[in-house]
């Protein structure tokens, strides 16, 4: 029935709005008479209540549905992993405990998201160590480093970086066993196994493979049954020169009422750590995301939402898949001002943030001139005006310092000072300026189309 859902759906939007929004939609069945869908985050589920409940509604109408409801709950960050976008849901998790092929490339397949790869994996100077360390453990394998633990805040690419070894070890030493898990299923795993006595069926899960992969072992903290019985999977691991990987959203040091033995055993590897991205890393990661929707989308505005969303990646795809929706249903390109509007809900238009080169290329194009000379030593009223505007406005729009300012310019501070009292005097008396300063003001603010 969801396949037939998924076929009207298709019918009755675009392409991009199918593949941004239902491809990842994860159907968890009927409860209570209501089609129960999951979704990424609270955002998506906000969005699929306004947007689209009601043809979720005709197509189950389209179907024979009496009465269709449909809800739609956010998944739970370990089971948006298992997600396979646009294949068929995935079945069932195995039962813990039934017999696991002894060594099965396809099984493997199953638990590691297909987008999660080396290859998609934008590598920038927040996380290059991580990167190169997790690419050394797949080539050696329980050899470069083991364990490897990968900490950093949430959304910031630790889930990815796992999934891409184990797709690097799959592809390269097909027959290799790999299990990926997160500390929450293996805690409730070993629950079950305990109440229904199935303890060797457990250790056998998770000490015969090749590599284990952990996914926030933050959560061992202050579960001591589960810490025990980890300890003796790790040993067991480790001594057979198998591959360990851990991520936590800090280092050993900082996981409260963790065991000191499992906390020395973490640290007998490689600690790495995951930051924020750069600004030239999030316009990559956007860039990616985009061409891999095959979403055309101009560079400035993947600038713009570079400069909204600095933290977290997620939220940084999220907000690029608002502005791809938001465009899409309003049926209008993309631009730089549909972009801020889109985001306008989440992050308030004062917000816009603008860099130094966007204000002084606006008012080179403003001023009908090439940036260069702008920033030349040119000294003529022609030069120095918009130079003076530029300044003023980045002293405005940006958080740069004069002395920011002024090495942009190749000039000191008090030159950039004297620039801007200028144009303040200006403002408000002579039009012409005044315009001029009022017009780029808007544009940059993201307020006004500057296609045209
Ligand atoms: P974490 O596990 O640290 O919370 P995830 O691995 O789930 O974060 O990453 C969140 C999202 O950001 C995923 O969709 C992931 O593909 C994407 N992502 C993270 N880092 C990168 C990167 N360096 N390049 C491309 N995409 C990334
Ligand atoms: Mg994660």
């Amino acid at each position: 029935i969801w396949a037939d859902v998924l076929g009207y759906v298709r019918k009755n939007i675009s392409e991009v709005e199918y593949h941004t929004w239902f491809a990842p939609v994860k159907n968890l069945g009927v409860q209570e008479g209501s089609l129960v869908l999951g979704v990424r985050n609270s955002f998506a589920q906000e969005w699929f209540r306004k947007h689209y409940l009601e043809l979720l509604e005709d197509a189950l109408r389209s179907l024979g549905a009496q009465n269709p409801q449909v809800s739609f709950q956010v998944l739970p960050a370990a089971q948006d992993a298992l997600l396979l976008p646009s294949d068929p849901p995935p079945p069932p998790p195995t039962p813990a405990g039934r017999a696991v092929p002894a060594s099965a490339p396809v099984e493997n397949r199953k638990v590691l998201n297909p987008k999660y790869t080396f290859e998609n994996f934008v590598v920038g100077p927040n996380n290059n160590l991580a990167h190169a360390a997790a690419l050394a453990v797949a080539e050696s394998p329980g050899k470069a480093y083991n364990p490897l633990f990968i900490y950093g805040d949430v959304g910031l690419g630790k889930t990815h970086l796992m999934h891409a070894v184990g797709h690097y070890m799959t592809e390269r030493f097909p027959g290799k066993r790999i299990e990926y898990v997160s500390t929450e299923s293996f805690t409730n795993d070993l629950i079950n196994a305990i109440r229904e006595d199935r303890m060797t069926q457990f250790r056998n899960r998770y000490r015969s493979v090749d590599l284990l992969l952990v996914d926030d072992i933050q959560f061992l903290a202050g579960k001591e049954r589960t810490q025990e019985e980890f300890f003796h999977t790790f040993n067991a691991l480790y001594e057979n020169h198998k591959q360990i990987i851990l991520s936590s959203d800090r280092p050993p040091k900082d996981i409260q009422t963790l065991e000191g033995r499992l906390r020395s055993r973490f640290e007998w590897g490689l600690i790495t750590d995951i930051q924020s991205p750069e600004y030239e890393t999030r316009v990559a990661i956007l860039k990616m995301n985009a061409e891999h929707n095959r979403i055309d989308i101009p560079q400035e505005v993947l600038e713009l939402i570079a400069r909204q969303v600095t933290t977290n990646i997620r939220e940084l795809e999220g907000a690029l898949m608002r502005v791809v929706a938001f465009s899409s249903l309003n049926n209008v390109p993309f631009s730089r001002a549909v972009a801020a509007k889109a985001l306008s809900n989440v992050f308030t238009p004062q917000e816009v943030k603008v860099e130094m080169m966007d204000v002084l290329k606006q008012v080179a194009a403003h001023y009908n001139m090439p940036p260069d000379v702008i920033r030349g030593s040119g000294r003529v009223r022609e030069v120095v005006l918009p130079r003076q505007v530029a300044q003023y406005l980045i002293r405005e729009l940006t958080d740069h310092s004069l002395p920011e300012i002024g090495q942009f310019f190749g000039r000191d501070h008090s030159t950039v000072m004297h620039a801007i009292n200028k144009v303040t005097e200006q403002v408000g008396r002579e039009p012409e300026i005044t315009a001029a300063v009022e017009t780029l003001r808007r544009k940059m603010q993201g307020l006004e189309d500057d296609e045209n």
